[in-house]
This record gives C-alpha cells, structure tokens and sequence, in this order.
C-alpha cells in the first residue's frame, strides 16, 4: 500500500489503494477522527464520509485540487453521526450530497440533537476530561488524550459549523457511473445506526464500510441493531473484494472483517451469559474484562457501554 508523501495534514494520511481509490485514515490528535474515502471515477470525483470537522475536510479538498486536478463533485454521507458528515459544508458549494433517506431522516432528528448536544456541552467535557487526565494512571493516559483532542476539535470548530443535508436520497442502491470506474451504495438498515451506506468498488475488489467496520479499535456499538449488524456484516463478507476501509482505523483485509464479526459475536455470547446468571447489572459488568484478542484495541471505553447496551437490549426482548 503506498502513501502519497508529497502531502501533509494534520488530520490524516493518504493511502492509495490504487491510483484511483485514496483512503484518508485519521491521525491520532487530529480532528479528521474518522475515516474518509477520494475516488476518481473519471468524470466524478467521490468523497465519502467528510469528517467531524470543516478544517480536515478543507485539507481533503486541498488535496483533490491539487492532485487529482479538481475539487470533488459528489459526497457521499454513509451514516448520519457528528465524525461522518460535519465536513460537509466545505463541499457543498461544488458537489452535490447524497445519502440514504433514512441518514437524512436522521441528520435532522438525532443528529440535530448531537449537534445541540456538543454545541451546549463540549466545553464542559473537555474541562472534566482535562482534569480526569491529571490524576488518570498511565495506561489511561493515552486513551483519554484522544477524547481530550476530540473534544477540543468540538469546541474550536462547532461555533463555525453548519450541518448540510443531502440534496439526493436513495433507499437500498444507488450506481455512480464515472467514465473510468463505477460505484455503488449498499444501504443496510439497523447494523451501526438505523441506516448505513457503504460504497462498493467493483473493479477494484474495495469496500469503504464506515462504521460497519472498525480496525483494532473497539467498535461503537450502542446505536444500532447487532443482530441486524451480523447479517449485514455477513452479507458485506460475499462482496467480491479484499480490501475494506473502515470508519475508525487502518486500512484492513477479510482477516480484519472477520475480527470484527467475532468481537460482535463475543459480545452478544457475554451478554446473553449476563442476563442470564442474573448480573447484567452495573456492577456485573464492570466486572467483565476484555477478552484477549481485543485487549490491545484502542478505545477500550466503548467495550463497556457495548455491553451494557446489549444487556439492556436483551432485557428488553
Ligand atoms: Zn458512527
């Protein structure tokens, strides 16, 4: 896999899977903190997913001036949450959005109330974070450094943010024809959010999964169905392809497709023990230790609160 060197931002790094399909993989501290996919389809130039805020977009649009010759045309949101389309604005002028009908559905009810969340709360959050870290032991340190940078990015950028909608809808599959390549979007209800799009690259044998797909970080699971997560991650797994770009993390293979099954299967078999030994309650489940194959996943916060979620799930029939 090559990255593009002749390049530098401080919110993520360019891979090229080939020379038309560019993964932007988040750095650590930046403020990109999702994944975004560039693609030259000929004649088309896809962005998808745009990032949690207007500054890592404005450097991927940088980098489509200046490397692939022009601005981006059509974006793509894959989900409606705050890291995946606050980037939005900076294409928005040159590029038309689009989404599934449901991800924009979204954007204006739950998305609009994270937005109001962040905008009252973040500076709060990153008071307490801040002083949480003062006192955290070490191995915490670095975990808690990201979310301390995350909500730094909120509180510097949210005052100068603007939410666009996707102008076009589409409800199960939408094709993109370029002159060179085609796209398609899959949309799946109810695995990481109540609708998910991916982009499937035939030609290339590349999926850019978003959230459906987390790389050696622990996935957020607590807003979705993972049952309905199985079933789409079953089916994504017949996509002809080997390459998967995920929402969080590098760039990973079927063996990391499979991992991710097996973390969502792990955490169903420990939660249905839970309800059904009677301790599926706060105390039970602080109890619960990561099991060892994901034990050195960033993110490790999110182990727990997918795991209660699941209980409180499963007690609900
Ligand atoms: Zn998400």
């Amino acid at each position: 896999m090559e990255i593009a060197q002749n390049f530098y931002s401080k919110h993520f790094t360019i891979h090229a899977l080939t020379d038309s399909v560019l993964a932007a993989v988040a750095k650590d501290g930046g403020w990109a903190i999702s994944n975004a996919g560039l693609i030259d389809l000929g004649g088309q130039i896809i962005v998808f997913d745009t990032f949690m805020t207007p500054s890592a977009a404005e450097d991927l649009r940088k980098f489509s001036v200046e490397h692939l010759g022009r601005p981006p045309t059509m974006i793509v949101n894959s989900h409606y949450h705050n890291d995946h389309i606050w980037g939005n604005q900076v294409f928005a002028d040159e590029a038309v959005i689009l989404s599934s009908l449901q991800t924009r559905e979204l954007i204006t009810t739950a998305g609009q109330e994270e937005f109001d969340y962040y905008s009252a709360n973040s500076a709060l959050r990153l008071e307490a974070l801040q002083g949480e870290f003062q006192t955290a032991p070490e191995e915490e340190k670095k975990d808690l450094l990201l979310w301390i940078e995350y909500y730094q990015a909120l509180v510097e950028e949210l005052p100068h943010t603007r939410v666009h909608l996707p102008q076009i809808t589409f409800e199960n599959r939408f094709k993109i024809h370029g002159t060179k390549y085609s796209a398609e979007c899959f949309c799946f209800e109810g695995g990481h959010t109540g609708s998910d799009t991916v982009l499937y690259l035939a030609e290339t044998g590349i999926v850019l999964m978003s959230d459906l797909l987390f790389v050696n970080c622990h996935p957020y699971l607590a807003d979705g169905d993972l049952f309905k997560l199985l079933t789409t991650l079953g089916k994504l797994s017949q996509f002809d392809a080997d390459q998967f770009v995920p929402g969080h993390g590098a760039v990973g293979t079927r063996k990391e497709l499979d991992l991710m099954i097996e973390y969502v299967e792990q955490c169903i078999e420990i939660s249905q023990s839970l309800v059904k030994s009677g301790d599926a309650d706060e105390d039970g489940i602080k109890e619960v230790r990561v099991p060892a194959q994901f034990q050195h996943w960033q993110f490790p916060r999110f182990f727990q609160i997918n795991i209660q979620f699941l209980c409180q799930a499963l007690k609900d029939g």
